[in-house]
């Protein structure tokens, strides 16, 4: 077949590749992991695909990483980062910071802890923030050789001194996991600040319409990228050559996509703030918010992300409920409640019944914001919130 005149990426579906000969056979499994981004000859898909590889080159661009590798989760994402830690017996202690995605809290409860047995360790905020002499006398007393955090949480929006926390292990030689899915490469890029290894949900902002379920780990050492290849394939974490494909499209609208959203989200927290029917707005990018310092010396106020978390005013629990409840129903055929986030519409997830042992707050709903029009937000959100009416 001639080749085409097409800028796009080819969707290569196939599960194996002709390696012709015997030689190039041996040759291509030898050589295997001695190719950071593209081996000389794909052998099988579960190890290497093409069309995969093009969009882990748009991401390493995004994240300023030497590698990316994609996976079918966030978790899967997170499950191999980790993993390439695992030393068997010889595994020493692991650090997680508690205010993390509540998947990666089960995960370390039921597989690292119950199935693997490891020895996982985790640190508390103190004052809506880490306290990093806490940190840094629970680093020297566990001396932990892998300490995992998010850059923003979920679904309050601390914000963790990364640079901080970063310095603490470096100087300890503790290897360090970032889940940057929140804060995404637009405001931080936490490998130039030092870390070891970055995960995303792709799930979330990177693909944006909601369509796609993927994960990506960003690094720069060439020995972990060698063992993430090789772990991701024998557990068969692999993305597809289809999501690849369109996940790779939706990348080129993500910096415009986001710009948007963190617009919105500082536009509709700053609205949400001053409104008499909200009782507290959760937000990295208003001063009241816990971490704003943290936020404005990391993100250099480029943006403070798309996420926001409010809680509806009300004399009781029960009323608080009933008009968090009502609220979701006005707003019901323009913000849908789904249980995601980073899509180019604007969703709602309510707290309480998802965090309830942690938050268990009725009034409280965690909006992702969308790339909508302010007018229409405005109209949909601050209308809503009129029609509650006053708590008496
Ligand atoms: N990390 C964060 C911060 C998340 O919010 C999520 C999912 O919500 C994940 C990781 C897991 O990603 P996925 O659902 O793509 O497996």
């Amino acid at each position: 077949m001639k080749s085409i005149n097409s800028r796009r990426t080819p969707i290569f579906r196939n599960a194996g590749f002709d390696l012709g000969d015997a030689k190039t056979t041996k040759n291509s499994f030898d050589n295997e992991l001695e190719h950071p981004r593209e081996p000389d000859n794909y052998i099988y898909s579960r190890y290497r695909n093409p069309t995969v590889v093009s969009c882990e080159e748009k991401l390493m661009e995004l994240e300023h990483s030497e590698w990316a590798l994609l996976t079918q989760s966030g978790m899967s994402a997170i499950e191999t980062a980790v993993s390439i830690f695992q030393r068997g017996e010889k595994t020493g202690k692991w650090l997680f910071v508690s205010e993390i995605y509540g998947g990666t809290n089960s995960f370390i409860d039921h597989v690292l802890i119950n199935k693997r047995g490891l020895n996982i360790e985790r640190f508390y905020p103190s004052d809506g923030n880490y306290n990093l002499d806490d940190l840094e006398e629970k680093l020297d007393r566990l001396k932990p050789e892998l300490i995992y955090f998010e850059i923003v949480s979920n679904p309050m929006l601390m914000v963790s001194d990364a640079e901080s926390i970063i310095r603490l292990a470096k100087k300890r030689d503790i290897k360090i996991i970032i889940d940057n899915t929140f804060s995404t490469p637009y405001i931080y890029k936490p490998l130039k600040a030092g870390a070891d290894l970055v995960i995303h949900s792709a799930t979330k902002y990177l693909s944006g319409h909601g369509n796609i379920t993927a994960g990506v780990i960003c690094g720069n050492d060439d020995s972990l990228m060698k063992q993430a290849i090789e772990y991701r394939k024998l557990v068969g974490h692999m993305l597809s050559p289809d999501d690849a494909y369109r996940l790779e499209s939706q990348l080129e609208s993500f910096q415009l996509r986001f710009e948007r959203q963190c617009e919105n989200a500082l536009y509709l927290a700053e609205k949400l703030d001053s409104h008499p029917n909200v009782k507290k707005t959760m937000y990295p990018g208003l001063a009241s918010h816990s971490s704003h310092k943290i936020a404005r010396k990391l993100f250099e106020n480029i943006a403070y992300g798309g996420m926001i978390t409010f809680e509806l005013e009300g004399n009781s629990d029960k009323e608080k409920g009933e008009r968090r409840d009502l609220f979701i129903k006005i707003v019901a055929d323009h913000i849908p409640l789904i249980p995601s986030l980073g899509d180019m519409e604007t969703i709602l997830l309510p707290v309480e019944p998802v965090w309830g042992d942690k938050y268990p707050l009725p009034g409280m709903i965690r909006l992702s914001v969308g790339i909508e029009e302010t007018s229409q937000l405005d109209r949909i959100i601050m209308g809503a919130l009129e029609k509650l009416g006053t708590v008496s």
